[in-house]
């Protein structure tokens, strides 16, 4: 059976740091099992989900470098899970309720009160037929939960029925099915919670490893009663701890400024910003990966850590740094050309150190091309103005800044920052920057004399 994972957002946001995560796990785990990645929306609650928001979800992903498959709207299927719900319902699985809100949290409160877990105590299933009409007929509608595996006949006396299974990042997994609530399938509009279509589309698409947050575990154990009752092999199940802020929140989706559309427009390379949703949280340091195979070769499930993912926005800044330097021309050629920066394989490769974006570049096209003289240091008006003197005839290459500056030290017995100093700042504005011995022929002879005088 081919591998296969799916990534299941609700397009009710644009895609956020925390939920790259799991979209970059599952990702990974195909890549490294030469598998299949179906992106399903999760856009059964009609009122948030937008088919703006599925569209943004798809861009970000191809810019972080996942590229689907295959990709659905459970929109699209509902027919698919009213069928699965009459079997259930056929089956006697699938009861109608009629508790509000209300009611089922005053029921709730009186069972932590009196010491016991709030569980749904199942009282719908004593109404009798005569009882469910009279409450439609005052116009309650019902919504419908699922009978869980608990009991031994008599839904009333339930017994500890334990639902386990072998997580590929927590281990062993247990979770006694008579500590849950009966789950609402299906809301008193007629609209699915997630459970049911979740469990239908992976079923459908023949998913083979279900990896998503840790969020999802006591879910699972549900979902494995539900395949049980459809009669369907359920995939193996991998949780993943969820990224946090560094004093250990949530980070919800709303905020924006950790968005991949903020970190894109950031101007932060998407192996960066992989790199460190995928590795924080692992037994692994966290390194920049070139590609996504790489990514794929350093980490793996089993190396999810169990505590929480703590992620730091300020380490994406080095990360990217640190990739940025490494960046050949020819990945970020047209880049630079929409930045307008021109000056070739010679000028990237003369910066590039220096950049922590490749927008950066920008900054110092503008200090090598602008024809603007720089500020100068009165104290240093004289030395330079002998230093444009000195200015050694074109053409120039990488040597003529030793030659400049060679001469410029046996004339005025000037050295070392004394010596190299105010021609950088003079040159480019800037007290630290790229090498000049590569940046002066990128300046050229006319814009030196210029800046210096
Ligand atoms: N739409 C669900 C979520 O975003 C999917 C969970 C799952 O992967 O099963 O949480």
């Amino acid at each position: 059976m081919t591998v296969t994972v799916r990534f299941a957002p609700s397009p009710t946001g644009f895609l956020h740091i925390g939920n790259a995560r799991p979209a970059l796990m599952n990702w990974l785990f195909a890549l490294r099992e030469g598998g299949r990645f179906v992106l399903r929306y999760d856009d059964t609650d009609r009122e948030r989900s937008t088919a703006e928001f599925a569209q943004a979800i798809g861009e970000d992903l191809a810019w972080l470098g996942i590229h689907p498959h295959e990709s659905f709207r459970q929109s699209d299927r509902i027919a698919q899970y009213d069928a699965a719900a009459e079997r259930l319902r056929a089956a006697g699985l699938l009861y109608p309720c009629y508790e509000t809100a209300e009611e089922l949290e005053r029921r709730r409160g009186r069972a932590r009160a009196l010491g016991r877990p709030p569980v749904y105590d199942r009282a719908a299933l004593k109404l009798s037929d005569e009882d469910r009409a009279a409450l439609e007929a005052e116009g309650r509608k019902p919504h419908w939960r699922f009978l869980l595996p608990n009991h031994d006949g008599d839904p009333f006396v339930t017994r500890r029925a334990e639902c386990s299974w072998s997580d590929l990042c927590r281990g062993e997994q247990t979770i006694d099915l008579a500590s849950l609530s009966d789950p609402v399938l299906i809301r008193a509009d007629g609209t699915y919670l997630y459970t049911l279509p979740s469990i239908v589309d992976d079923i459908a698409s023949g998913i083979t490893h279900v990896i998503r947050g840790e969020d999802h575990v006591a879910n699972t154990a549900v979902q494995l009663a539900i395949f049980k009752a459809l009669e369907a092999t359920p995939p193996v199940f991998a949780h993943h701890n969820l990224l946090t802020t560094v004093s250990g929140e949530g980070l919800s989706k709303r905020k924006g400024a950790l968005s991949l559309r903020s970190l894109r427009e950031a101007g932060f390379e998407p192996m960066a910003v992989a790199s460190l949703a995928v590795l924080s949280g692992t037994s692994h340091s966290i390194e920049p990966a070139e590609t996504m195979a790489a990514l794929a070769d350093m980490v793996s499930l089993a190396d999810v850590s169990r505590s929480a993912a703590k992620f730091n926005p300020d380490d994406l800044r080095p990360l990217n740094a640190r990739l940025v330097h490494r960046l050949p021309f020819d990945a970020v050629a047209d880049r630079l050309q929409a930045l307008g920066v021109a000056g070739g394989a010679a000028f990237w490769e003369a910066v590039r150190e220096n950049c922590e974006t490749v927008g950066d570049a920008a900054r110092w096209w503008r200090a090598v091309s602008d024809p603007q003289p720089m500020a100068v240091e009165p104290e240093d008006a004289d030395y330079l103005a002998r230093a444009a003197e000195l200015l050694p005839p074109d053409p120039w290459d990488d040597t003529t800044w030793g030659t400049w500056t060679g001469a410029l030290k046996a004339e005025t017995g000037r050295k070392g920052k004394s010596l190299f100093l105010p021609l950088r700042k003079a040159l480019t504005g800037e007290a630290h920057g790229p090498d000049m011995k590569a940046l002066l022929p990128l300046i050229g002879r006319r814009n030196s004399a210029a800046r210096l005088s």
